[in-house]
């Protein structure tokens, strides 16, 4: 049996300007990490028993048939600055099929040399990021939010040169596209109006079937932002790149680069080494969002029919963010607490747990875990300074008084909002410097893990400890 991909490519089918065509390059002695199985059987794809050819395709040294590899061309904003041409420098995307449940989705693969989108890179990943971007977005989809997927891990047996010589890997990923804001931007800044329309067009067709014109197209793709940033922020989750370039229209989360989960609260956490300013900030993350949706509504502007109106209802649209990014965020909070009913305090009360969290120097993930157990003043051992938490809890335990569901029902509904296990960085850490020296069940263990993030197994519980003062990982890199 060999290896089957029901490819029906779609993006490949649009005009030559949206991308190179160009095979991946073949890689010197691939071996397979990790293939995910479910997700391969979600997309209808054949896994033959044979390790070595899995590892042949996914590392794209052998090229499957139906496949029209592509590396796609976008620009963008990055730390606000703009770069009129990025790309595809270190992936080529092999093509689409369509999932069982109808959805398109990408095959890609990163790490798979160089392209005329390169610049000065090589074009390849090393293990370190391809295992991080593997375990997160896996994580983040088993977490309930809208992501990427990896499909598989490959080690290509070739060194890659980064701070020092490391071992080479390609991650498959599978998204609902790789159209970004980006690419939006790409067209708009070159005044190609029909590239623009036929982008729309596909945006549209792919993922908002219901929305209409270039209108409709924003306003669903502020929509999906809104949430997706919310539901980032209830679990902790900073992105660390949110660059335009790496904004998808999908609203799936994209691009795993320096992105964390805080352990200690605080809202301008930040652990990319290169955000020296704090623009991607954990609290930042909306305010970010928006601005990224002004370059996309910007971008859009030439494809209305009276410019100045389209600026008016544009800004109107983007404008109407925070009330849709605060109606996902307070129900969120409101679930994080236990909350089954409205009150006007209510947002208020969270709130003031968050800065008590920030002030009293509590774990994020495990102060919600140990509030949705059954005996919830055990939260304050996660305080440094429980007097934080204690001057709280009475204000949470009055209100829950007036709450008309039973403990039991309310523990159940917060053990199913606040998860026992994330992917703690210094976790993924040890996983990436076992899998540097050849071990992966570090890897493997998590990964599993975290495929039940609300359900921890008590075999499990060290993954989910906060770590130590010198387990703590506070600075993490693109890792390109
Ligand atoms: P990122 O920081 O991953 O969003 O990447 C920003 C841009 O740099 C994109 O155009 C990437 O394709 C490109 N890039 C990142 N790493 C590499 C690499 N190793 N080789 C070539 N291009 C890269
Ligand atoms: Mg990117």
């Amino acid at each position: 049996m060999t290896l089957h991909i029901p490819f029906d490519n779609s993006y490949s089918r649009l005009p030559d300007r949206f991308f190179t065509r160009l095979d991946p390059e073949p890689v010197a002695e691939p071996r397979l990490i990790a293939v995910n199985e479910t997700l391969a059987a979600e997309l209808g794809l054949t896994l033959p028993q044979d390790g070595a050819e899995i590892a042949r395709v996914f590392s794209g040294t052998e090229v499957p048939e139906g496949a029209t590899p592509i590396a796609q061309v976008y620009a963008g904003h990055q730390f606000g600055g703009w770069v009129p041409q990025l790309g595809d420098g270190r992936a080529v995307l092999l093509g689409e099929v369509v999932d069982g449940a109808g959805r398109r989705r990408d095959i890609q693969l990163k790490g798979s040399g160089r392209t005329p989108y390169s610049r000065m890179g090589d074009g390849r990943a090393w293990l370190g990021p391809v295992l991080r971007e593997y375990l997160v977005s896996e994580a983040m989809h088993a977490l309930g939010i809208p992501t990427t997927r990896a499909l598989a891990a490959v080690a290509t047996g070739e060194t890659v040169l980064r701070e020092a010589a490391l071992p080479g890997a390609v991650l498959t990923r599978v998204a609902a596209s790789h159209i970004r804001v980006g690419t939006f931007q790409f067209f708009a800044a070159r005044q190609d109006k029909d590239a623009l329309q036929a982008l729309t067009d596909h945006a549209i067709a792919r993922h908002y079937p219901g929305a209409e014109g270039p209108r409709g197209l924003l306003q669903a793709v502020i929509a999906a932002q809104a949430k997706l940033i919310a539901q980032w922020m209830g679990v902790g989750f900073i992105h660390g790149v949110m660059n335009t370039d790496n904004c998808a229209i999908s609203g799936e989360t994209i691009d795993y680069g320096p992105c964390a989960f805080m352990d200690t609260y605080a809202a301008r956490r930040v652990f990319s080494s290169i955000d020296q300013f704090g623009r991607y900030a954990y609290a930042n993350q909306p305010n970010i969002a928006i601005w990224n949706l002004a370059q996309l509504a910007t971008a859009l502007i030439p494809l209305m029919p009276d410019q100045d109106e389209a600026i008016e209802v544009f800004t109107e649209d983007v404008n109407a963010f925070p009330d849709l990014f605060n109606d996902h965020w307070g129900g969120i909070l409101r679930a994080k607490i236990g909350l089954s009913t409205v009150e006007e305090g209510d947002i208020a009360l969270a709130q003031a747990l968050l800065t008590a969290m920030e002030t009293g120097g509590a774990d994020f993930t495990r102060t919600f875990r140990a509030l949705s157990g059954p005996e919830p003043e055990r939260a304050r051992d996660e305080f440094t300074d429980r007097a934080q938490f204690d001057a709280w809890l009475p204000d949470w335990q009055a209100r829950l008084a007036r709450e008309d569901r039973s403990a039991a029902d309310r523990i159940a509904a917060m053990q199913a909002v606040n998860p026992a296990l994330i992917p703690r960085n210094h976790r993924i850490e040890e996983a990436i410097q076992a899998g540097v020296s050849g071990d992966y069940g570090p890897f493997f263990r998590l990964d599993a893990a975290l495929k039940s993030p609300f359900d921890l197994a008590p075999a499990d519980d060290d993954l989910a400890r906060a770590p130590l003062e010198d387990e703590a990982v506070t600075r993490t890199f693109c890792g390109t």
